[in-house]
Formats: C-alpha cells, sequence, structure tokens
C-alpha cells in the first residue's frame, strides 16, 4: 500500500540558487516513493502468507497481483519513468482498499490506507489540483463504504480471522503514517538548514558573510553593554592580492582565499565571529576580548599566513595579510568602530604591508 502523488514542478524564473530546497524536497520525493514501494510489497508479501492461513486463496492470489504492481511500480521508478510508477502505485492503493473492502468487508480496515494519500497529495501538489484530488479521494472513500454498505461481504473470514486482518491494517498505517511525518519533517529540517547557510555562510570560504556578522555583532554588543566586556575587532586584507589573480589565475586566488579562511577559522576561537567582509578582506569579531589579546591574535594570524601558502602547479605560492586592530568603546556604533579598523588597515598597507597596526 502507499501514498504517493507527483509533486508540483520547480517553479520558473526563480535562480537556480534558490531552487535547491525545492529540488532537495523534490529528490527526496521520489526516494521515498521508491522505499514506500519495497515496504508495501512487503507487507503485501505478508498478507499474501496470512490469506493462505486464513485459508481464503482468492485474497492470497490477489496480493500475489499487489507484489507484481510494486515490483513493476519499483522497477520503473529506478529507471525513472516516474509518472507511470505513480499510476501504477494509485491504481495498486485504489484497487486493492475497493476489492478488499467489498470482499471481506469494510471491518478489513482495507480502506485506512486511502487515508495515506492525503499528507501526500497536500504536501507534494499545486493548492487548487491538491484540493480537487483530496474531493475526489473522499468521495471515492464514502462512494466505497456505501457499495461495501450495500453489496455485503462476499467472501466472509472468521470472527478472528477478521479481526487479525483489522489489526494487521490498523498498525501498518499507524507504522506508515509515522514515517511518513518523519520522512517530510527530515525533508523541511534539511531545507532549513540548507537556507540558513545560503544566507549567512559565502559559499567560497564556509565563513559568515557580512549579513551574519551584523546580526551576530547586535546581540554580541547588547551583551558586552550588560557585562562590560570589551569587544575587539581585526580587520584584514591580503596583499597584492590582483597580481596572485593576474599571474596564476582566478582560480589559484579563490584557493588563496579558501587557505586564508580555514587558517582564520583554526586561529579563533567557536565565540569569534569570523566573515567575509569583501573581496579579499575578512572582518574578525572577538567578544570578551581586550586590545593586547586582539594584538596578540592578529600578529599570529599575520605569521601563519606569511609562512605558509597555496600549492599550485607545483610551486609555493605565498602571500601576505596587512591587519588593523580596534576595540569598541562604550556607546560607540559598529560602523564608527569598523571605520577605525579599516584607517589601522589602510596604515598598514601604507607603512609596508605584511603588518599589524593598532589604533586603540
Ligand atoms: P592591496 O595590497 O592594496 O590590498 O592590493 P590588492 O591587489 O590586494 O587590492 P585590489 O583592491 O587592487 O584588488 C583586489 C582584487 O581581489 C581585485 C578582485 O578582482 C579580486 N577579487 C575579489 N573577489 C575575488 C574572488 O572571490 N576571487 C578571486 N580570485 N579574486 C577576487
Ligand atoms: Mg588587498
Ligand atoms: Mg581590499
Amino acid at each position: 500500500m502507499s501514498t504517493a502523488i507527483e509533486p508540483a514542478p520547480a517553479v520558473p524564473r526563480v535562480a537556480p540558487r534558490a531552487q535547491s530546497s525545492s529540488r532537495l524536497a523534490h529528490g527526496a520525493f521520489w526516494i521515498m516513493a521508491r522505499r514506500v514501494t519495497v515496504v508495501a510489497a512487503g507487507v503485501d508479501i505478508a498478507f499474501l502468507a496470512l490469506f493462505l492461513m486464513l485459508d481464503s486463496p482468492v485474497l492470497a492470489w490477489l496480493n500475489l497481483a499487489s507484489v507484481a504492481m510494486y515490483v513493476g511500480a519499483y522497477g520503473l521508478l529506478k529507471r525513472r519513468i516516474n509518472r507511470l510508477a505513480l499510476l501504477l502505485i494509485w491504481a495498486e492503493v485504489l484497487g486493492h482498499a475497493a476489492i478488499g473492502s467489498i470482499l471481506v468487508g469494510w471491518d478489513s480496515g482495507f480502506h485506512y490506507y486511502l487515508l495515506m494519500f492525503i499528507p501526500a497529495i497536500v504536501v507534494s501538489g499545486r493548492a487548487r489540483s491538491s484540493v480537487l484530488l483530496v474531493l475526489l479521494l473522499l468521495s471515492f472513500y464514502l462512494g466505497l463504504h456505501a457499495a461495501s454498505r450495500m453489496v455485503g461481504v462476499l467472501t466472509p473470514l472468521s470472527a478472528t480471522g477478521l479481526l487479525v486482518v483489522h489489526s494487521f491494517n490498523v498498525a501498518i498505517v499507524f507504522a506508515m503514517a509515522a514515517y511518513t511525518a518523519r520522512f517530510y519533517y527530515g525533508t523541511v529540517r534539511r531545507a532549513e538548514r540548507k537556507l540558513i547557510e545560503l544566507t549567512t555562510q559565502d559559499p567560497l570560504t564556509g565563513l559568515s558573510n557580512r549579513r551574519n556578522l551584523l546580526a551576530v555583532a547586535e546581540t554580541a554588543m547588547a551583551h558586552a553593554r550588560r557585562t562590560k566586556e570589551p569587544i575587539a575587532l581585526i580587520l584584514a586584507d591580503i596583499d597584492h592580492f590582483k597580481q596572485i589573480n593576474d599571474q596564476h589565475g582566478h582560480a589559484v586566488g579563490d584557493q588563496a582565499l579558501e587557505h586564508c579562511g580555514g587558517l582564520l577559522s583554526r586561529l579563533c576561537r567557536t565565540l569569534d565571529v569570523v566573515a567575509r567582509w569583501g573581496g579579499e578582506e575578512f572582518l574578525l569579531l572577538l567578544p570578551t576580548t581586550g586590545v593586547d589579546a586582539a594584538t596578540g591574535l592578529a600578529e599570529r594570524i599575520r605569521e601563519t599566513v606569511a609562512t605558509t601558502g597555496v600549492d599550485h602547479a607545483g610551486l609555493r605560492i605565498g602571500f601576505t595579510l596587512s591587519l588593523g586592530v580596534t576595540v569598541l568603546r562604550a556607546g560607540e556604533s559598529l560602523s564608527a568602530a569598523i571605520a577605525r579598523a579599516d584607517q589601522a588597515l589602510y596604515q598598514s598597507k601604507a607603512n609596508g604591508r605584511d603588518r599589524v597596526t593598532v589604533v586603540d
């Protein structure tokens, strides 16, 4: 038994990066559809054995047909013939619910599987077609109920047999409802994590982006006002970076940026915010850090960058950093403190680069 409907296609005219969360849900949907066919085939094999034990060969062979349909759907999904696979899954679930309810009676509980289509339809369809499909499903459900009441039970099971089949069906629907809820929750969580990453990180270096630093700085500054603890800023800029690009190519420039980002992350504490502030410029926000500790860190960063480099075509390409250090003053805005760090950085450049300047 299964719950599957095709998800809405990705909305056109959206930038490729912005589509990644919808693509995530789209891909996840087909993974779930494939898993469901395996589980459903297993369930139908169990039913086949159960009906043979309950001495209902007609029902047993009907389950064999269901297993064959799920095997077919699995094969189609593997070959990405998705629409036909979904059609087969729909046909199996509707057919199984109808035949089961008419042959064994409404109390067998085969109709419960129809309910599993509701979350699949609502999550994956467009609003208007979802409403229509849910209404169609409701009509089918109520129609089947009326029909089974009118026709009666064609191949009755013993009272115990009916209880066993009913309990089995209810237990499976409970398990499937829990699994699909968990699955959709997991998909939403993954999409959410991806979205947070896209809005807070610089894609090249994995460092904070400017927006994230500004957001975190507000919280850090509010905390510092309460605790009267200092906050230091370090602004760092790669020296003659244009030359690296010009001499070795843009890809090596990117490699240098990644290398620099990695070093900065390793040398800072988890409490610190390390952001890519501009092209080859990095801003470090250091809570609970005074001017001496910040200057010491800036010097360690300078030295580490100057003594390492990136390897390209058998060559070690070295480069240096110029840094400016300052500490936030009481009641001062972040932008005023950043302007001061920028002045300090400018002095480092003017004095020959590969150095640290402090403007206290
Ligand atoms: P200075 O020592 O005065 O800082 O000189 P500079 O060459 O480092 O500075 P300039 O501002 O003249 O050049 C910075 C260069 O950084 C220009 C730009 O093309 C390059 N750049 C900016 N972002 C990226 C990037 O993401 N990747 C690469 N490879 N280069 C970048
Ligand atoms: Mg530079
Ligand atoms: Mg620059």
